[in-house]
């Protein structure tokens, strides 16, 4: 603290003085005692004399009386006289303060009766002024002989000092007074550990008075949990650290109180000596961010009953949606004259719109309450294109339409992401494609693409001859239920979720979506994502093009290495699922719901296949103990026992070569439930409504002849 130095370097400064004085009154003294002894000569006289008035302290001589027998020029100054003559017979008081006269009277007195040979007194003078003139006194008993006959003094002016400490006092007061008077807690602990000083405000937090506490160990009001932190943060603050740590507190009562401690730790020449800590009651704070809390959950549980309301609902309409798709799928398989299949056709293209709308609504709500989460696999962005085109191929077929790709040759291969999803965007950029084009030909293009910064990305183009887009929508299309005028919803159908679901995927997968488009010459969807190459994927030296098309496939060209046209595309499916003869595998069907069922029999049937039921897992348990089986076709939601848990007990009670091949049917897939599958033992996966060529492609890869 500065100013207590400065308050030490004064005093010792006035000690010297006082010592000086002390000198200079035992002169005076050996004078006199001389002079009355021996004659003095009169220049020694003067001397003595000069040297006296020349002093710029006080010096005086008072009788019992307390009358002035002798003062220097500078009492003459003090009291407003002019010469040194006049100050005798003056009383000595006259000098000092009103309010310390007594005081300072007093002090004579005592030093008169006690003999006293020398004191020390402070005392202020009289002044005019206000502010306060302070003396330090020294006082000598006069004596003759062995009588005293009065007082001899040297006094010099301390105010300055007086006037630091009362400036420091102040100060002290101040401190005295926030500490006492603050909101927090706040406590000083000495070197021993102990409480050296506690605040009011502290001691009421624990509802014990303040010395109460004083000269206790803090451990004491700690809750016994909490003792580490406590002990930790003093270790830490014996290093220099200030320490910030959430502690309870035991009340006198018994009660607990949660506060935030800052502690500093105290030095003294250099040793760690103790700390001061402040205190904040949290109890309100905890209590608040309990209230938020709670506010949080019930906010989350709200919202995860939305989307769970939302996953049941689809999977409510997607299982007798199951039902309708598998049978008209059937259905169309059965001689059929040309009004019945037309017939067939209708339900169909029906059933799959509606699907695709559910689809479309269950997505849009997992990307309202930002729960859809991307897959990261190597993906294969040849076939993923493949597959789009041919799910689009049934309806590019009925119309004048003709559909081609083209990959340049130095994009990307396989990339890091999410297939199904991928496929998902080009479906629906393809599907309006069709669905607004009746005449001409729609082309996909894939390049190669960077961001700014280098990351490599792929650029997909799916352009069309049809109707195009006024301008002014082009900014609308892309936002939810949103399409370029009413009247297109009674011609073409459609929800106006698809592209801004195609949109968010985009901007999921690092990339943008724009449209490039003119009224009636037909528009060009852009999208592109983020391309990472898997780290495990070696890349072929060159891609699995001809020779030609390698040189010809370049973007600029834009030259189709793939043309599918209406004739082709309707009779790929047609050649997919042959049934070759009735199969000897044993097949078990473990799925509760009897429409599922019997549209999965059906399947199975047509592709040549018998199969036993079973409702739930332990049915499928208790089948394997009567029989074995080699292919379960799991149904994932079961009653009694789900799929997950039937094939780990499948697992657990068979050994490897002697378990079933189990297939994973389920309606509501999301991110990682694949890998879940496979983790649990299951070796394959399709999702509902399962489609012929799904389990057809399924059951070939348990039995590759
Ligand atoms: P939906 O097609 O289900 O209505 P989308 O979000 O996929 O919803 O499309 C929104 C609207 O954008 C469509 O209704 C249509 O008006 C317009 N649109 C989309 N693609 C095309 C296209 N290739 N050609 C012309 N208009 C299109």
């Amino acid at each position: 603290m500065d100013d207590l130095k400065i308050l030490k370097q004064q005093l010792k400064k006035e000690q010297a003085a006082r010592r000086e004085a002390e000198k200079r009154l035992h002169l005076i003294q050996k004078t006199q005692a001389q002079s009355e002894a021996t004659a003095v000569t009169h220049t020694d006289e003067t001397r003595f004399r000069r040297f006296l008035d020349s002093a710029s302290d006080i010096i005086y001589e008072i009788d019992l009386d307390g009358r002035f027998t002798y003062a220097n020029p500078m009492v003459v100054y003090r009291l407003g006289l002019t010469r040194p003559e006049e100050v005798l017979g003056h009383h000595y008081l006259n000098l000092v303060h009103p309010d310390d006269r007594s005081q300072v009277a007093d002090f004579y007195a005592q030093q008169y009766h006690t003999k006293t040979f020398s004191t020390y007194q402070e005392f202020r003078l009289a002044t005019a002024v206000s502010e306060p003139v302070w003396l330090g006194q020294n006082v000598w008993l006069a004596y003759q002989g062995d009588v005293i006959v009065g007082f001899q003094a040297i006094a010099r002016d301390i105010s300055k000092r007086k006037k630091m400490e009362n400036e420091l006092q102040a100060q002290r007061d101040f401190g005295q007074q926030i500490m006492a008077n603050l909101g927090q807690g706040l406590t000083v602990v000495g070197a021993d550990g102990l409480f050296e000083y506690v605040n009011p405000a502290y001691a009421r937090m624990l509802g014990y008075t303040e010395a109460e506490l004083l000269g206790q160990d803090p451990t004491t009001f700690t809750h016994p949990d909490d003792l580490d932190a406590l002990l930790a943060a003093r270790n830490q603050r014996k290093t220099g650290e200030t320490t910030t740590y959430e502690t309870r507190l035991v009340q006198k009562d018994g009660g607990a109180l949660y506060a935030l401690l800052t502690g500093v730790p105290r030095w003294v020449n250099g040793r760690s000596a103790g700390s001061v800590t402040v205190i904040t009651d949290l109890t309100e704070r905890k209590l608040m961010e309990q209230e938020i809390l709670h506010a949080r959950d019930h906010a989350l549980e709200l919202s995860n009953l939305k989307s769970q309301f939302v996953a049941n609902m689809s999977h409510e309409i997607r299982t007798p949606l199951n039902g309708v798709i598998g049978m008209t799928e059937l259905l169309a398989e059965t001689p059929l004259d040309e009004e019945q299949l037309e017939f067939v056709e209708i339900i169909r293209t029906s059933s799959d719109a509606l699907l695709s709308i559910i689809n479309n609504v269950l997505d849009f709500s997992k990307i309202s309450e930002d729960k859809l989460d991307l897959e990261m696999q190597p993906v294969n962005v040849r076939q993923v294109l493949e597959e789009a085109i041919d799910i689009v191929s049934p309806r590019v077929a009925r119309k004048n339409v003709e559909i081609a790709y083209v990959v340049a040759y130095e994009a990307p291969i396989v990339i890091l992401g999410d297939v199904g999803r991928l496929r998902q965007i080009l479906v629906n950029l393809l599907s309006n494609a069709v669905k607004f084009t009746e005449a001409g030909e729609i082309t996909i293009s894939v390049m190669n693409h960077q961001h700014q910064d280098g990351r490599p990305q792929i650029h997909f183009a799916v352009k069309d001859t049809g109707i195009g887009i006024p301008q002014e929508a082009v900014e609308r299309i892309f936002q939810s239920f949103s399409q370029v005028d009413a009247s297109t919803t009674r011609k073409y159908g459609g929800t106006g979720l698809g592209l801004a679901i195609s949109q968010h995927l985009c901007k999921k997968m690092g990339g943008q979506m724009w449209v490039e488009s003119h009224l009636g010459e037909g528009s060009t969807f852009h999208f592109t994502i983020d391309a990472v190459t898997p780290a495990e994927y070696v890349p072929v030296s060159l891609p699995e093009l001809p020779e030609l098309a390698q040189q010809t496939a370049l973007w600029d060209m834009m030259l189709p290495d793939t043309a599918v046209s209406g004739a082709e595309a309707l009779a790929a499916p047609g050649k997919q699922q042959e049934p070759s003869s009735t199969s000897s595998a044993r097949i078990l069907l473990a799925e509760d719901n009897p429409i599922n069922q019997q549209v999965a029999l059906s399947i199975l049937e047509h592709l040549g296949f018998q199969a036993d039921v079973a409702a739930n897992g332990l049915e499928v348990l208790a089948a394997l103990e009567r029989q074995p089986y080699d292919v379960i076709l799991m149904d994932i939601q079961m009653p009694e026992m789900d799929g997950l848990e039937t094939t780990r007990q499948i697992c657990a009670r068979l050994p490897e070569g002697k378990r079933p091949y189990i297939i994973a049917m389920t309606a509501n897939a999301v991110k990682g439930d694949r890998e879940r599958y496979l983790a649990t033992g299951m070796n394959h996966y399709i999702s509902k409504p399962v489609r012929i060529a799904a389990i057809a492609e399924a059951l070939a890869q348990f039995m590759p002849s």
